[in-house]
């Protein structure tokens, strides 16, 4: 009997159907994974609610985020039969200034559509490589990955943690990471997601003082479960006054993340960050922009902006590691608030779209617990 994969399709908004495909071909350096859990990123709100597709993405290509066990690789490899691991999203060229110095593999050439085209690039590029009809994808069955973006998960570790090491705690970590939050900092955070979660956990383990600036009572009430304490309503007349206060002399707010990607969020956040502080975009939203003035919003505060994709290659150790902390894993177990077999992705999607959710897991394999 010749091994098949099955891989999630939606084949137009709000429908899905899960289709049989040829089992995955390998070439060197590459290892096949049973997928165990594939988070959803953007699935549901982007995809079945609108089939809007990144150009990594279409209908019969879906997922990025996953782990699970390795069932092949080749002789010589680094890897066994059976390891445990998460894959970080993409492929890997090991030649490029991204690979070189550690970075995250978003940012690897081998990944980008404006140099090796759509069909060559990033997951679609790994199964082109490899000569393969499917395995490129997380929502599947089975998935190929470069063994270089594998990272072995510890023993005391369950999959449901380490699957937050992608598009939630892992973003949000590698984040912080760049930013330099540390202990005695303060966090302000808004429009709040799965990523901005991801940030609130990463702030909370660095002793950082969190602040919420949020009107979702659903997710507010999250937060507080995670050991947010501080909460601020973007739609009260002083909600500025009231960042300031909770900051030290009121200097403002060290950091500012920003997880909506919308200018009513974004133009907050720089309002509320004090001098020289770091202002994080870790969402976006298709079309929207945001002005700037160089004098205004940039050189008198001195503020640095920044963000980036996924998770740098030199962060996935001390990330992987603070799985084994106990309140990272209490932040886990809250963020992710459903879980379905992913023969009933449809509700799932669904969920996703109403936002009375944090981060939605998929099991390819209907083991959910
Ligand atoms: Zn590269
Ligand atoms: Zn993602």
């Amino acid at each position: 009997m010749s091994k098949t994969n099955v891989i999630l399709t939606i084949p137009e908004p709000g429908v899905f159907e899960l289709i049989e495909r040829p089992y995955p071909k390998i070439k060197a350096g590459y290892a096949i994974i049973k997928n165990e859990i594939a988070p959803i990123c953007l699935e549901g709100t982007r995809i079945w609610a609108k089939h809007d597709f990144e150009f990594h993405d279409d209908p019969t290509h879906l997922g990025h985020e996953s782990v699970g066990t390795v069932v092949e690789i080749l002789p010589g490899s680094n890897y066994k039969v059976g390891d445990r691991v998460i894959i970080f999203q993409g492929d890997h060229c090991g030649r490029c200034h991204a690979c070189r110095s550690g970075l995250s593999p978003t940012y690897c050439q081998s990944n980008n559509p404006d140099i090796h085209g759509v069909e060559h690039s990033a997951m679609k590029g790994i199964e082109y490589k490899n000569e393969s009809e499917s395995g490129g994808f997380a929502m599947a069955h089975y998935r190929i990955a470069p063994e270089a973006n594998l990272y072995l998960i510890p023993d005391t570790v369950n999959f449901r943690y380490a699957a937050a090491c992608n598009c939630s705690y892992g973003a949000g970590f590698s984040n912080q990471e760049v930013m330099n939050v540390k202990a005695g900092d303060t966090v302000l955070v808004g429009g709040i997601g799965f990523i901005a979660m991801g940030h609130v956990i990463s702030a909370l383990y660095r002793n950082a003082t969190v602040i919420a600036l949020i009107r979702n009572a659903f997710r507010q009430k999250m937060l507080a479960d995670m050991g947010v304490a501080h909460f601020v309503n973007p739609e009260d007349d002083d909600w500025l006054e009231q960042i300031i206060a909770l900051t030290y002399e009121g200097q403002g707010v060290d950091h500012a993340v920003d997880g909506s990607g919308v200018t009513y969020y974004q133009e907050k956040l720089m309002k509320a960050t004090r001098i020289y502080g770091t202002v994080n975009f870790s969402g976006h939203t298709p079309g929207a922009k945001i002005g700037l003035s160089p004098l205004h919003d940039v050189i008198d505060p001195a503020h640095h902006f920044w963000g980036q994709h996924d998770v740098r290659i030199q962060d996935r150790e001390f990330l992987v590691r603070s799985l084994l902390n106990k309140d990272v894993q209490h932040g886990i177990d809250v963020m992710v608030t459903h879980e379905f077999p992913m023969s009933r992705a449809g509700e799932a999607f669904d969920v996703q779209v109403s936002k009375k959710c944090g981060k939605i897991y998929l099991y390819p394999h209907d083991n959910c617990p």
